[in-house]
């Protein structure tokens, strides 16, 4: 018989706000406290739907497994063990935000309300989530990444005090994504300390198609931020991504804007990304992508070349890229 295994499903704990589960998906996948609100958990029970969750990867169980269809999935070698740690954490208990992206997954939860001071997360304290992890060891100390996402931290009082956490325990990685409406010292520093990837995303070139796409008028504020954190130690480490969205911002001319001003201030490495829409919630076997984001891709590839910017993919881009864009060429 056949048997697989997911990387994700080994080494990642996902905190949202309405569960805990495995992977990043937030739809499928399985999941280790459904509703969760800061109660007390049954760490035994929860291990073991790691376990059992990996019993069904199989030809004859997937079908029943919340893993069915995935394209994470592989074939299960000898050498694949279970771990009984996790190696990296993704945190987004909170959906609290200072602007409103016309494509945010997160804004039927936070009813497209525009937050701006700093507030507890609507959901639960992830401190003493964080510290009970750790108590347990299922944190592996030594190699993990935290994955902070939201909400905005910006709005997310728990943000400074999570982060000193984790130092404490000795991490030595975070990837924090954030829109960068406002600047944060504590960003700088961990740019600066080598400990940290700052991914915010600008999904255009111009102030007036900013404003339509985050419903805030604060290009000026994104641009200022940006150049802070690209004057840290390590520049490389500050990531800006392009969302392509149907009709707003798919076209040549603002992507070419966009890249133009990355280069300008000295960003390095930049994301193509798709909609999720299309990425997370279509099967693009029966409903395609739009023909000409082919050629959105390649153009902006061919301008990162020229300005010698590097180009990041998501997982899940690079495989739709792979899959449907490269076939016909
Ligand atoms: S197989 Fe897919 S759905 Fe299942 S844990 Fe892995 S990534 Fe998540
Ligand atoms: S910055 Fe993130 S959380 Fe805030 S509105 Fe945009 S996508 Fe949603």
């Amino acid at each position: 018989m056949k048997y697989y295994f997911c990387e994700e499903l080994n080494n990642v704990i996902s905190c949202f706000h309405d569960r805990i589960m495995s992977c990043c998906s937030g739809q499928i996948g399985p999941v280790y406290y459904e509703g969760y609100k800061g109660q007390k958990i049954d760490w035994d029970k929860f291990r073991e739907i790691k376990y059992k969750s990996f019993d069904f990867l199989n030809e004859k169980d997937l079908e029943n497994s919340p893993c069915k269809n995935c394209f994470f999935l592989r074939e299960r070698k000898p050498f694949d063990v279970i771990s009984p740690t996790f190696n990296l954490i993704n945190v987004s208990h909170w959906t609290h935000c200072n602007c409103g992206c016309i494509y945010c997954a997160r804004m039927t939860d936070s009813k497209g309300v525009i937050t701006t001071k700093a507030q507890k997360s609507e959901y639960y304290d992830f401190l003493p989530l964080l510290k009970e992890l750790y108590k347990q060891e299922l944190l592996d100390r030594k190699n993990l990444t935290a994955f902070i996402q939201g909400g905005d931290i910006s709005v997310l009082k728990e943000f400074e005090p999570m982060v000193k956490e984790f130092l404490k325990q000795g991490i030595k990685d975070f990837f924090i994504l954030s829109n960068n409406i406002k600047y944060q010292p504590v960003v700088k520093k961990l740019l600066d300390m080598g400990n940290a990837r700052f991914v915010t995303s600008l999904d255009c070139g111009n102030a007036g198609l900013y404003k339509k796409i985050k419903r805030v008028d604060k290009f000026n504020d994104f641009i200022s931020n940006l150049k802070k954190y690209a004057k840290s130690k390590n520049p490389d480490r500050v990531h800006v991504k392009y969302i392509v969205i149907e009709h707003i911002n798919d076209n040549k001319e603002e992507i070419t804007k966009f890249i133009n001003l990355m280069s300008d201030i000295g960003i390095k490495t930049v994301e193509f990304m798709i909609d999720n829409k299309y990425l997370l919630f279509s099967d693009l076997d029966k409903t395609p992508l739009p023909p000409h984001y082919k050629d959105l891709y390649f153009h902006f590839e061919e301008l990162c070349k020229l300005k010698n910017i590097n180009i990041n993919l998501w997982d899940r881009t690079r495989y739709v890229i792979n899959k449907y864009f490269y076939d016909n060429v």
